[in-house]
């Protein structure tokens, strides 16, 4: 299109809208994040996430999860508020419940960790279709839409996803190799879906089909599971800040990377987990 600009995220930018902390302020000030994500199949993932989004300044992180999950999430870190669903993994069961917190909630994040199995799937549908806040889908809330796309027309509310290759691919129906780094596929499904992308790898492409961003930012470190998850809790903790949804991901995925500069030893040595516990120098280097 005529209009469209595409430009490297640099750090005077990040600076530029990163929010600020003001002084006369309490916890819902910074926001409620609702994180809907885990399975006992898939234990770590929502902590990731709930910790990306605390540690950039999120006031008030509130997890869905399953109990298994919540044991671990709140032995890790018991400032995460903590809400407990009935079995293993999602299901229709729930959607009143996940409503419920939505309506209280700032922004959404609903992905991590679910697992993709059918009564999952419902759920994640029908969720979508029924919320009026900013949600950021990732991973296996991105493969269960993979199976009928459209639905992200019908949320009425700003949508970003998040994908990496694999998982762009299932949306798109084409081969990984084609989608990588595919900024003209990104914008066009930014456009055609009416979401932002961040469509992730050793260069992340931010896009809301106007404006598109290549963050350069960030290390091999990074290649390791549960990494993505973290930068879907700190897209998230921007957005229920009340940050627009593109900049919450531009400054995403910048602080994200800029965290894993910060780590001092041997590229890919690093662990998740000191990921997250990063991210505060990241932060205070764009402050
Ligand atoms: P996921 O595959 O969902 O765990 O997400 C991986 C995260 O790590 C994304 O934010 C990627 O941009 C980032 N990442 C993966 N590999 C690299 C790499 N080689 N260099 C920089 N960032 C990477
Ligand atoms: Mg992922």
């Amino acid at each position: 299109s005529m209009n469209l600009k595409r430009s490297i995220i640099t750090k005077s930018h990040v600076k530029r809208i990163l929010p600020e902390r003001k002084k006369d302020s309490h916890k819902k000030t910074f926001g409620t994040l609702l994180v809907i994500a885990g399975s006992r199949q898939y234990l770590g993932a929502p902590i990731l996430t709930c910790l990306g989004a605390l540690r950039i300044g999120c006031g008030y992180v509130r997890l869905l999860s399953c109990e298994e999950v919540g044991r671990l999430a709140v032995g890790r870190e018991p400032g995460l508020v903590f809400t407990s669903i009935d079995g293993d993994s999602f299901s229709l069961k729930e959607l009143d419940l996940a409503l419920e917190l939505a309506q209280e909630s700032d922004a959404i994040v609903l992905g991590p960790g679910l697992t993709n199995r059918e009564h999952v799937c419902e759920f994640v549908m029908n969720f979508l279709m029924q919320i009026d806040k900013p949600v950021l889908i990732d991973a296996d809330g991105l493969n269960c839409i993979s199976k009928n796309v459209d639905v992200l027309n019908s949320v009425r509310a700003p949508v970003i996803i998040t994908p990496h290759p694999g998982e762009f691919a299932r949306l798109v129906k084409q081969p990984t190799e084609q989608v990588k780094y595919n900024y003209l596929l990104a914008e066009r499904f930014a456009l055609d879906h009416n979401v932002i992308v961040v469509l992730k790898g050793a260069t992340t492409i931010v896009t809301d089909g106007k404006n598109t961003y290549y963050n350069l930012v960030g290390n091999t470190s990074l290649a390791k599971a549960g990494s993505g998850d973290v930068l879907s809790g700190v897209i998230g903790g921007f957005l229920a800040q009340g940050v627009a949804p593109t900049e919450a991901c531009v400054l995403g995925v910048y602080v994200h990377g800029l965290a894993s500069e910060k780590y001092s030893m041997r590229e890919g040595t690093m662990l998740v987990s000191e990921l997250v516990d990063l991210i505060p120098y990241a932060v205070e280097e764009v402050a």
